[in-house]
């Protein structure tokens, strides 16, 4: 846990969050900028910088935070039409908040990441 890190924030309560799953290691909650019809944010409760982090420290949680991320698809309803998962990690992919967090966007076309 860190005492500043906005989503250690947010696990703990102190900022207000529309939360769509909450389990024991982990969170999901809707992004408060969506660029998509469907925009939650996973993470996990314990405070890991980024993606790459967690997957060296916890790969049992990394695996468990994918199927979050898969059960929170289904939830929103977009499994069918089907959904990202993303992950940012550091400064050139504009990371901006240094907790592990995937991305599940779906409910339009999202278009091609790779341009
Ligand atoms: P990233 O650029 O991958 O670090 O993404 C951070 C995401 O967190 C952005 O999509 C923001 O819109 C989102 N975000 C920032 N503050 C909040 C908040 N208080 N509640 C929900 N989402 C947030
Ligand atoms: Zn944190």
């Amino acid at each position: 846990m860190s005492d500043e890190c906005l989503f250690c924030r947010i696990v703990r309560g102190e900022i207000p969050a529309d939360v769509v799953h909450e389990g024991e290691l982990t969170l999901a909650f809707r992004d408060i900028n969506p660029a998509a019809p469907t925009h939650v944010l996973v993470i996990t409760k314990q405070h890991y910088t980024d993606v790459a982090a967690l997957a060296v420290a916890d790969p049992e949680l990394a695996a468990q935070l994918l199927t979050v991320a898969a059960d929170v698809a289904e939830s929103e309803g977009v499994a069918r039409s089907g959904w990202r998962l993303s992950f940012n990690v550091g400064a050139d992919s504009g990371q901006l908040v240094p907790h592990v967090h995937a991305h599940v966007m779906g409910g339009r076309a999202l278009g091609h990441p790779a341009g």
